[in-house]
């Protein structure tokens, strides 16, 4: 049986287990915290999965397959850490982004249909629809529950007898898929795949320079009582009227209203503190005030940063470093949706070595998937 190292037990870490695993590996993951890891990139109440991606056309078309991987590690782990809630999206002056995505539901066939932002706030009284000259909304897409399918893919590995070493790597060989560990040990595989996260430039300096560490506010709210059985029907926010475009993702399955941005940073270390300062939390509530109805009554629950590692034009930078090692990284901010089919694709192409070439191409997003990668590996 062959074994694979896996550094990381974050979404990307934990799905390409999952994949090798039922391809017949054995499987080695190396975590230097706690899993779940409430400093890593995939740790947090939810994340957010929908088709609505611009002109990123390849990235829509794979949310149909990661919808596909997902059902397969639910079924597996036996629960579904997922809710509906559609997707609302808003635009200003700057119309290109949802036209764009307009273009592909339509080419698709997928259903969403336009408002005007006067329809939009009349469906949802939470927003204020000055500004804005167009909106789009769509009955699919949703919330990953993050935390939750993290800590179910952990047990079910577990039970499955994947073998979870806490430890620090402090060095990567992809030549002889080897990992050397801070406290002087070394673990070789005949596969070795990092999924370091954040932490990915420091420990391969090839990354350097083209995937770089990014601090990233995120603030939890509580709506007023007057606003609050309107948020628990709403869809997720996607605001592209403001510069960089905020987020927002309602309450749902007991989580908080969380609100975020998408301006890059570029700046930090995943391993400072995580406490947001004052102007990092007012900065993020400044985007949402104007769009938000009574936001002076919503009570700020807590702030925190958390880290992307971007590349620069957002395409995921998932390739082989050598015959028998793949880096998983790049993913700034949009890649938890794709863990579960990255995982399937990055095992497929180390049990069956002809689909090597085809990874990087599609995990960039810039070429359909040949037959095989986004299936379930072959029998190793
Ligand atoms: C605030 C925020 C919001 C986001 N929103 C969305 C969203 O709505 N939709 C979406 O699709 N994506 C979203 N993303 C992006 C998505 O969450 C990430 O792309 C994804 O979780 C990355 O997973 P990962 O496994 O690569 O990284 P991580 O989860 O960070 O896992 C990497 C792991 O490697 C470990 N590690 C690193 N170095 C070492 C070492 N030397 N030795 C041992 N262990 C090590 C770390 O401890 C960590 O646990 C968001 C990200 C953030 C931060």
């Amino acid at each position: 049986m062959q074994h694979a190292l896996i550094l990381g037990a974050g979404i990307m870490g934990l799905s390409t287990a999952f994949a090798l695993d039922r391809a017949g590996w054995r499987v080695t993951v190396v975590e230097q915290d706690e899993v779940p890891n409430p400093r890593g990139a995939s740790v947090d109440d939810h994340r957010l999965i929908r088709h609505a991606y611009g002109t990123q056309r390849l990235y829509a078309r794979m949310v149909d397959d990661a919808y596909r991987a997902w059902d397969q590690v639910f079924d597996a782990v036996g629960e579904r850490p997922y809710v509906r809630t559609g997707v609302l999206a808003l635009a200003g002056e700057d119309r290109s982004w949802i036209e764009a995505s307009r273009a592909d539901y339509r080419d698709a066939g997928r259903e969403g249909w336009d408002l005007t932002p006067a329809e939009a706030a009349v469906r949802h009284p939470w927003l204020v629809p000055d500004g804005l000259s167009t909106a789009f909304a769509a009955p699919g897409g949703g919330v990953l529950l993050a935390r939750r399918i993290v800590a179910a893919l952990h047990r079910y590995l577990t039970a499955r007898g994947v073998t979870f070493v806490r430890a620090a790597a402090r060095d990567a060989d992809p030549a002889r898929a080897r990992l050397a560990l801070s406290d002087g040990t070394a673990l070789e595989g005949d596969a070795l795949v990092l999924a370091a996260g954040p932490w990915a430039p420091r420990l391969l300096p090839a990354l350097s320079g083209r995937v770089v560490a990014s601090r990233q506010i995120v603030v939890y709210l509580d709506p007023p009582a007057s606003l609050r059985d309107a948020w628990a029907q709403a869809p997720m926010l996607l605001d592209l009227s403001v510069a960089g475009g905020f987020y927002a993702v309602p309450p749902v399955a007991g989580t908080a209203l969380k609100i975020g941005d998408h301006r890059f940073s570029r700046s930090g270390d995943p391993d400072q503190p995580r406490d947001a300062s004052a102007e990092e939390r007012d900065a993020i509530l400044a985007l949402a005030a104007p769009r938000l109805r009574d936001f002076g009554a919503y009570r700020v629950l807590k702030a925190g940063a958390c880290y992307y590692d971007v590349e620069d034009r957002e395409e995921f930078v998932v390739e082989p470093l050598s015959d028998r090692c793949v880096v998983m990284s790049g993913f700034s901010g949009h890649g938890f949706k794709f863990g579960a089919v990255l995982g399937q694709g990055v095992a497929a192409a180390l049990t069956n070595r002809a689909l090597m070439p085809h990874l990087p191409g599609w995990a960039a997003g810039r070429e359909n998937p040949v037959p095989g990668l986004t299936e379930e590996a072959a029998h190793a």
